[in-house]
């Protein structure tokens, strides 16, 4: 297909009925319809634990996502529902009595946050570690961790659609406003990438940088365009939209200007690479979000997906080969399976490193090779992304076999080296050097990394 032929089909002529955004939090949910299905238990339990982590959900995951009839065991309603084994049980009684007792407000809020305190709030380093200068100012609204690739959230881009109920970056959605990274002047971001020539990409994300409108978006993307950076290569929006609101891609009053928006950037000869977030085949389902990946993929941008392993939301193979081989048939290029952090309800989604390479491993021989893409099980660690290669016997030891796919210092890239195999391991801080190693190799240069 040529280029010039394609035209986006938006609005009318999508044959999509259009629908009005309509958002739902602890406040309102008892309102959603299909609570009439639930117990009183698990409203309760969406009560205690929503008061301690986020929750939002919308009509088009309540309508056209979540399987009702399966509630409370629905994937969907566990991704974006907040259910009683988030909390550990201590902390779920804990809330449960204050609130049981008619607790007030501040009341509630200060038990909150001496809970959220617990659950490790900025994994992996993010606060410390990777938040760069530019003229002698801590630029707070960008994060530059691997040498390519500067991350950066614009302030209107720090919320979502609905959250996921595992989400890393829960504390920001809670008004834990310490950990929140926002920044406004994109002329900040380009004098940065233009004192680093080695950044070829800026990812863009949040939150969720496409609940901004495109008008807004526009502002922030225009000048990066305009500036003419012959380093930059690539423009990464890290997005749930096409799971949580396609309609932003088919016919939200926006939907134009936004795919006109994407073209632009094509058009000046930098890669928009979408970078997709799915977590189950269901939401690659609907006629609005195969619809959104074609206009998007129209615009010239590409869509690399990525996902973490979730206990009882995608923790078996075919979920993901189906997933996999959805994504490639639909134009899409399987990117990264993640491990979840270690953080907020880590507990509950961990999944053991050993499970997670065989689960990875027999959806990987499902799929033909152009499924292939797709690295994982990574852990986005301190060091680095660190992909667990395999369980093997070497010399009578077993072992975890595992590599760096991205690394703080870009030499650690590609390295294989070796853990004490742990069938309980969840994180890479639960393992050990094997073959009677102190360190692993790469500790020495990350203990002066941090000292910087
Ligand atoms: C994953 C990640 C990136 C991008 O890594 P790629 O392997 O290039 O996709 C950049 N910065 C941070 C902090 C990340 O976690
Ligand atoms: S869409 Fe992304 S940032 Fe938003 S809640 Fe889900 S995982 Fe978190």
């Amino acid at each position: 297909m040529s280029m010039e032929n394609v035209f986006f089909e938006t609005n009318g002529l999508s044959g999509i009925p259009m629908k009005n955004y309509k958002s739902y939090s602890l406040r309102n949910f008892r309102k959603i319809p299909q609570m009439d299905l639930l117990s009183e238990d698990v409203k309760f339990a969406i009560e205690v634990v929503g008061s301690v982590l986020p929750f939002k959900v919308n009509n088009y995951v309540i309508d056209e996502l979540i399987n009702w009839d399966k509630a409370p065991d629905d994937p969907i309603f566990i991704l974006t529902f907040p259910i009683k084994e988030l909390l550990k049980p201590y902390h779920f009684n804990e809330m449960a009595d204050v609130i049981k007792r008619g607790a007030s407000r501040p009341e509630i809020k200060q038990k909150a946050d001496e809970i959220r305190l617990q659950l490790n709030p900025h994994p992996a380093g993010q606060l410390e570690h990777n938040v760069p200068e530019y003229q002698e100012e801590k630029l707070q609204g960008l994060q530059h961790k691997y040498r390519e690739t500067v991350l950066f959230f614009p302030s209107q881009g720090q919320t979502c659609h609905a959250y996921c109920s595992f989400c890393f970056r829960w504390p920001q959605f809670v008004g834990m406003n310490d950990y929140k990274f926002a920044m406004r002047e994109t002329n900040k971001l380009i004098g940065y990438l233009k004192e680093h020539p080695e950044v070829t990409d800026v990812l863009f994300t949040g939150g969720d940088p496409m609940v901004m409108k495109a008008r807004i978006l526009r502002k922030y993307i225009e000048p990066l365009l305009d500036a003419d950076l012959p380093n930059l290569k690539n423009i990464r929006i890290g997005s749930k939209s096409l799971s949580y609101w396609p309609y932003k891609y088919v016919n939200a009053p926006d939907a134009e200007d936004t795919l006109k928006l994407f073209r632009e950037v094509s058009d000046a000869g930098i890669h928009l690479a979408f970078m997709a977030h799915f977590n189950h085949p269901v939401e690659l389902k609907t006629k609005v979000a195969r619809k959104a990946v074609n206009n998007i993929l129209a615009t010239g941008a590409q869509i690399r997906t990525q996902s973490p392993l979730l206990h009882r939301i995608n923790d078996h193979a075919d979920a993901w080969s189906e997933m996999w081989e959805e994504q490639v048939a639909l134009g899409m290029i399987p990117y990264y399976m993640f491990m979840v952090r270690d953080t907020g309800a880590q507990h509950f989604y961990g999944i053991p490193l050993e499970k997670a390479w065989n689960i990875f491993r027999d959806a990987y021989q499902k799929v033909s090779g152009i499924g292939r893409t797709v690295r994982g099980p990574s852990m986005s660690a301190g060091p680095g992304k660190v992909q667990i290669l395999g369980v093997e016997e070497i010399h009578g030891e077993r072992v975890f076999v595992l590599r760096m796919i991205q690394g703080r210092d870009p030499e650690w890239v590609h390295k294989p080296f070796f853990a004490k195999y742990d069938p309980e391991a969840i994180w890479l801080d639960d393992l050990e050097p094997a073959f009677g190693q102190s360190e692993f190799f790469y500790n020495e240069k990350l203990e002066e990394i941090y000292a910087e």
